[in-house]
């Protein structure tokens, strides 16, 4: 017996937080749904720093501690010269086990009534009459092939689903974080307190993080711009701060990946395929967090899929770019201009942040009033900020 179907309305590829929320919401409107995962596992390996904000994951599933790995109530930001910033944070933020977090999000799928194959890597469109009609892939080293009306490119940042639907998906080289990160054990951070690094010395074009699971360990991690990775690698730099700050750390786990920290893709449908998450380059530029805007996206295009598919009109599709970006498209495009000027700010700049947000007490520190404040003491940031919104 065959695992699948020969035929599904909707065939979702790549099972991360896009992918499977994309496939639940379509399958909640009662069509069938088929997720492929080249994977073995769902959720694993994982490549990511883990932070969520509650507010972000609550409308999509209920906060279980067997996947918070910590509760962050305060970043602390600290500038080229070492001065810490501390800021609390006024939400309520949790760096994730994602191995177990992506399986949940698994679950409610299936639970929906989608269906999910892992070790099935998905190598092309299939094609009748010139329509794309499914998709090819292979499974345990065999080649096969599954019909759809309509084909989700849920396969991250390396998405080449839009590529074979006719769909342009470069990144510009500087758009293109270049990211390392270690869990460690043994680190003596505030387990609630997320750490950033910003400057030349550990992150040019980005910034490095510290993100703690729990009260000994943590992810640390950086992500510097594609053209600054090619003169030198994340790697050294990552090094270089770990023998400078943690030597001899135990290291668990290293990984490494892109984010795309740019604008969503022009196009995120063609035809019948619709693109989602880091496919689509639907993660926040400033910020390089995609789990959240990920599973916002999969949940407007599986609605509208389902949609589509129940009320035959699949003129409906195009309504998923409108509603992507009126919902977060747009600010993504405001935070991108903001990326732009902030990781262009020199190390003397974001010191002089520093110094006049420590100025603050800490009570009333909030990341508008250093900003108010830095404005005040250095009136040329205005001109970089104006730039923000003019160029
Ligand atoms: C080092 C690093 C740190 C990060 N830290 C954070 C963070 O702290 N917070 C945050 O919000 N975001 C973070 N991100 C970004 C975040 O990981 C992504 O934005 C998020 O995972 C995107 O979800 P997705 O479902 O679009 O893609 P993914 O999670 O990448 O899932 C894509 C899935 O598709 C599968 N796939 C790919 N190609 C195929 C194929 N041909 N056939 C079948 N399956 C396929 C893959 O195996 C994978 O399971 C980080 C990223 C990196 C690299």
């Amino acid at each position: 017996m065959s695992l699948i179907k020969n035929f599904y309305d909707v065939v979702v590829v790549g099972a991360g937080p896009a992918g499977t929320t994309a496939a639940r919401f379509a399958a909640e409107q009662g069509v069938s749904v088929l997720v492929l995962e080249k994977d073995r596992d769902v959720g694993y390996p994982v490549r990511c720093g883990e932070a969520v904000s509650k507010d972000g994951i609550e409308p999509f599933i209920k906060p279980d501690p067997k996947w918070i790995a910590s509760t962050i109530n305060s970043f602390v930001f600290i500038a080229p010269d070492e001065t810490e910033v501390k800021i609390k944070f006024n939400r309520t933020g949790y760096i994730l086990e994602r191995r177990i977090f992506d399986y949940e999000l698994g679950k409610l799928a299936a639970k929906a009534g989608a269906e999910i194959l892992t070790k099935a890597y998905v190598y092309d469109l299939l094609r009748e009459d010139g329509k794309i009609s499914g998709v090819k892939f292979e499974h345990n080293g065999e080649p096969k092939e599954v019909k759809a009306k309509i084909v989700i490119g849920a396969d991250g940042v390396e998405s080449r689903i839009g590529r074979f639907a006719g769909i342009k998906t470069h990144t510009k080289i500087s758009d293109m974080e270049c990211c390392v990160q270690f869990t460690v054990s043994n680190i003596n951070v505030d387990p609630e307190s997320c750490y950033f690094y910003f400057g030349t010395e550990y992150s040019p074009g980005g910034y490095l993080w510290i993100f703690p699971k729990g009260s000994d360990s943590a992810n640390v991690g950086l992500g510097i711009g594609g053209d600054k990775a090619k003169l030198r690698s994340p790697i050294s730099y990552m090094n270089h701060f770990l023998e400078k700050k943690f030597p001899s750390i135990p290291k668990l786990t290293m990984i490494s990946g892109g984010v795309p920290c740019s604008i969503t893709l022009s196009e995120i449908v063609k035809e019948n395929v619709m693109l989602v998450g880091d496919a689509a380059r639907q993660v926040n530029p400033l910020s390089g967090g995609g789990i959240t805007s990920g599973m916002i996206g999969g949940s407007i295009a599986g609605d509208i899929a389902g949609r589509a598919i129940k009320e035959n009109n699949f003129r409906l599709l195009n309504e998923y770019p409108k509603i992507w970006h009126q919902r977060v498209g747009k600010r993504h495009e405001i935070y991108y201009k903001i990326k732009n000027a902030i990781y262009n700010f020199s190390d003397e700049t974001l010191n002089s942040i520093a110094h006049s947000a420590i100025k603050i007490p800490e009570n009333e520190r909030t990341l508008l009033s250093i900003f108010k404040i830095a404005l005040f003491d250095k009136p040329s940031l205005l001109f970089d900020f104006a730039k923000i919104f003019f160029y």
